[in-house]
């Protein structure tokens, strides 16, 4: 089974579905995205705050699989955004996955508080010159902190990671994007189960005319959508559901009834607040 890619504005190409390991501990995580890379999937979504780095590169050194196959993202943490902050942070979180590069480094949260975002996406221009990365990007980024990338450096971002999920889909941001051609990535697709979303009338209704789950059928709205998105599972059975996505299609019907859902139901922090 072949994922799909999805073209960046750099030349690169990103699989469209990948593993997430956001609360994924770090002593399950060398098991858990083996599991992943056994189940077929080929793009890891980590970050050094999620403090698992180290199990995802022996996960990645034990499989075998050629690192050309493989697409690894990491994210640069709030607390080391500036410029040799930045380089130093990239070298640590290279060391623990134990690769020579990543595929994606993102700067994790705008943190407006702090105003060193500008200065932190100088230092990844550089990384990426340095060939410590082959694409970088943002998270969390609102579009005045994108309108401020966009008119203060030279490099405008592959991709954006936001919160994005049928209650709350972030219309100004993905419209945003679509304009300057910078990807969406959806993180929480699931709404990270903090809502009964897999139980919505709407979403199971769809599910059972499709004989797929509700997980599946709102994967798939993210995929028509044209979303990037890596759905985390410490299960198995469920990697490989949220994996099996592409032998079944929601029509333009069904795919509208799921986008007229939003309610701006964030789930995780304001883009505005986050220090
Ligand atoms: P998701 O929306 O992927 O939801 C994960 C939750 O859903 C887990 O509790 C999981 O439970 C459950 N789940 C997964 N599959 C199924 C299924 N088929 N049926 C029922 N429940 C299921 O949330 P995440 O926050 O993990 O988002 C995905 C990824 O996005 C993260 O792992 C991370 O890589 C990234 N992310 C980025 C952020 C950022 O600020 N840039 C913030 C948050 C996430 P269980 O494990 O028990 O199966």
């Amino acid at each position: 089974m072949t994922v799909p890619t999805v073209q960046l504005n750099d030349g690169n190409t990103i699989p469209q579905l990948g593993f997430g390991v956001f609360l994924v501990e770090p002593v399950e995580a060398e098991r858990i995205v083996s599991e992943a890379l056994e189940t077929g999937y080929r793009h890891i979504d980590t970050a050094a705050i999620y403090r698992n780095e180290e199990g995802v590169g022996r996960a990645i050194a034990a499989s075998g699989i050629p690192r050309d196959e493989l697409f690894v993202t990491t994210k640069l943490y709030n607390s080391d955004q500036g410029t040799q902050s930045a380089y130093d942070a990239m070298q640590l979180s290279l060391e623990k996955l134990g690769l020579e590069r990543v595929n994606l480094y993102l700067i994790h949260w705008p943190s407006p508080a702090q105003d060193r975002y500008v200065e932190s996406w100088r230092a990844l221009e550089q990384l990426r010159k340095r060939g410590q990365t082959v694409s970088i990007g943002v998270s969390n980024f609102m579009v005045p902190h994108l309108e401020r990338l966009l008119a203060e450096t030279d490099t405008v971002p592959a991709v954006n990671q936001i919160e994005l999920h049928p209650y709350h889909q972030q219309p100004e941001v993905t419209a945003f994007g679509a304009e300057h051609g910078i990807a969406t990535e959806a993180w929480g697709p699931l709404g990270q189960g903090k809502y009964p979303l897999l139980e919505l009338p709407e979403i199971t209704a769809i599910a059972d005319a499709h004989g797929k789950s509700a997980a599946q059928v709102v994967l798939r709205w993210h995929l028509q959508q044209g979303h990037i998105v890596f759905p985390k599972s410490n299960r198995r059975e469920r990697m490989v559901e949220n994996f099996d996505l592409f032998d079944f299609e929601l029509s333009a019907d069904e795919q509208a009834s799921i986008t007229a859902m939003e309610r701006a139901g964030r789930v995780g922090g304001d883009p505005f607040e986050v220090k």
